[in-house]
C-alpha cells in the first residue's frame, strides 16, 4: 500500500458511510520507520503524523518541523509524567490521557504555559490489564473530572484487543462518544480503519499500510 491507496479506501468507506470525502483525518503513523520514508509522505504533501513515544519523536520531528510548515504531531502512546513537560510543547494532539494524574499534571502545565494541546481520552474498551486507558466504567465521572480542572476533552480513542472483532469497541467507543457529547474519534489502523470509519471514527491511525512494515516491533 502506499499513502494515495490508502487515502483512496479510506475516501471510498466516507462515501459508503454517508459521509464528506476527506473529513476523516489520516494519521500516518511514523514510529520506527526510516527518516527516509517519513520524508517521502511530507514530500507528498501529508502533514499529519503519529508518534507512540515522546523521545523518539523529539529526535525526529523538531528539525522536520523547521522544513516542513504546519506538520500536526498526535501523540498516541502511553505518557509517563517525567516526559509529560516536553510532550505537551511537542505535541498538537495528545491522545493518551489515560489517568486522573496526568490530568492534573496536565492542568497544570495549562495553567502555567497559557495553552494546552488538544487531549483525548484513551479508552480501554477491551479492559485488558495490561494495556493503559481509563475503563469503559471510569470514563463517565474521568471526563467530568477533567473538565472540572478546566481541561476540554476534545476527543476519545481505544486500541481494539487483537483478537477481537474490532467493529464492537468502535461501536462501544462512539456511543461513549455520543453520551459526553464529544467531537471526535480516534479509532482504526491500517487493518480495520475502513471499518472505523463505518462507525464513526473522525481521526484514523495507519502505519504499516502507509509505510510499510515495521522494522522494529513496538
Ligand atoms: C503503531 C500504532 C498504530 C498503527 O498501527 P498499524 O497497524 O501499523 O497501522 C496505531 N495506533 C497506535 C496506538 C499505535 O501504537
Amino acid at each position: 500500500m502506499s499513502l494515495s491507496q490508502v487515502i483512496k479506501l479510506s475516501n471510498q468507506s466516507e462515501r459508503l458511510a454517508n459521509r464528506k470525502v476527506n473529513s476523516v483525518k489520516l494519521i500516518a503513523v511514523s514510529k520506527v520507520q526510516p527518516n527516509e520514508k517519513v520524508e517521502a509522505v511530507l514530500k507528498e504533501g501529508h502533514r499529519c503524523f503519529g508518534e507512540n513515544r515522546v523521545q523518539e519523536a523529539l529526535n525526529k520531528w523538531p528539525s522536520f518541523k523547521e522544513n516542513y510548515e504546519n506538520v500536526e504531531l498526535h501523540l498516541i502512546g502511553p505518557l509517563q509524567t517525567n516526559k509529560a513537560r516536553q510532550a505537551f510543547e511537542l505535541f498538537d494532539v495528545i491522545q493518551t490521557l489515560d489517568r486522573p494524574k496526568l490530568a492534573i499534571l496536565l492542568a497544570n502545565l495549562t495553567q502555567e504555559r497559557g495553552f494546552c494541546p488538544s487531549l483525548f481520552i484513551q479508552v480501554n474498551t477491551g479492559e485488558e490489564p495490561q494495556k493503559t486507558g481509563v475503563l469503559p466504567k471510569d470514563l463517565d465521572i474521568f471526563i467530568k473530572d477533567c473538565q472540572s480542572m478546566d481541561l476540554r476533552i476534545d476527543g476519545l480513542m481505544c486500541i481494539p484487543p487483537l483478537n477481537e472483532e474490532p467493529a464492537l469497541h468502535f461501536s462501544l467507543l462512539r456511543k461513549m462518544q455520543e453520551r459526553n457529547n464529544i467531537r471526535f474519534l480516534s479509532m482504526g489502523m491500517s487493518s480495520d480503519y475502513e471499518s472505523a470509519i463505518m462507525f464513526g471514527a473522525t481521526h484514523v491511525r495507519i502505519g504499516s499500510a502507509i509505510f510499510g512494515e515495521r522494522v522494529a516491533n513496538f
